[in-house]
């Protein structure tokens, strides 16, 4: 499941020359969903036009698909306006690494009736991605190598955050922040569809190099156990 972040009026992060992210993302969505099918994959998207989807109903649409993976997409904004390159996360359940960027991707999640309004149905919302935390992060090492490679980057690691979009999904998930919007260059580049195929180009890279780790046996996924 491939989900580009934002949409309608959650517009999301914006570059110095009036990109969004949720454009972006979007256009960006189509090339990874489009790249994965081409190398064998399924892939659906969560929306394919400029729709405000709520981000709990986001994952719940991957879990009712009963997808393998769960990839959101989006775009970075730091105020250093050289800030560069990708950065993948997936889920922290305490504090993450990046207070900022997590205030900016939770703000699409609102009230309404797409949002647990019990306890109850967030603990369970977070214990069905505890369960694929390992993997998760196995996914983000996997995406995080490639994109690193695209952006000529040597060793930018992968991240935790609490994303809401990310908790309730019940297989590995992670959020891919593409590149820098807030980046003069970066916001360029994303406006050309050339950039835009490599980078899904790398991210489905990264989506076999997870499999074939998988069905190697490598690490075995450890459902409703510790940690
Ligand atoms: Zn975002």
């Amino acid at each position: 499941m491939v989900d580009p972040g934002h949409g309608g009026d959650d517009g999301g992060a914006k570059g110095p020359r009036g990109l969004k992210e949720k454009t972006a993302a979007l256009e960006i969505g189509r090339a990874v969903a489009a790249r994965l099918e081409a190398a064998g994959f399924e892939a659906a998207v969560t929306r394919d036009d400029d729709t405000f989807i709520p981000l709990w109903d986001r994952a719940r649409a991957a879990n009712a698909q009963g997808a393998d993976l769960f990839i959101s997409l989006h775009l970075n904004a730091a105020r250093a306006r050289a800030a560069r390159g990708s950065e993948v996360y997936f889920l922290s359940l305490g504090k993450g690494d990046d207070d900022e960027v997590v205030a900016v991707e939770n703000a699409g999640a609102g009230a309404g009736p797409g949002s647990p309004d019990s306890v109850v149905a967030s603990i369970l919302d977070d214990l069905a991605q505890k369960a694929f935390l390992q993997d998760s992060e196995r996914l983000a090492v996997a995406i995080q190598g490639q994109l690193n490679r695209l952006a000529g980057i040597k060793e930018r690691g992968v991240k935790q955050a609490p994303f809401i979009v990310l908790r309730g999904a019940a297989m590995p998930a992670v959020l891919v922040e593409v590149a820098f919007i807030s980046n003069p260059k970066e916001e360029a580049k994303l406006k050309e569809a050339a950039f835009r195929a490599k980078v899904a180009e790398a991210i489905t890279l990264g989506v076999r190099r997870y499999f074939a780790e998988t069905n190697g046996g490598v690490r075995r996924r450890t459902v409703g156990g510790p940690g």
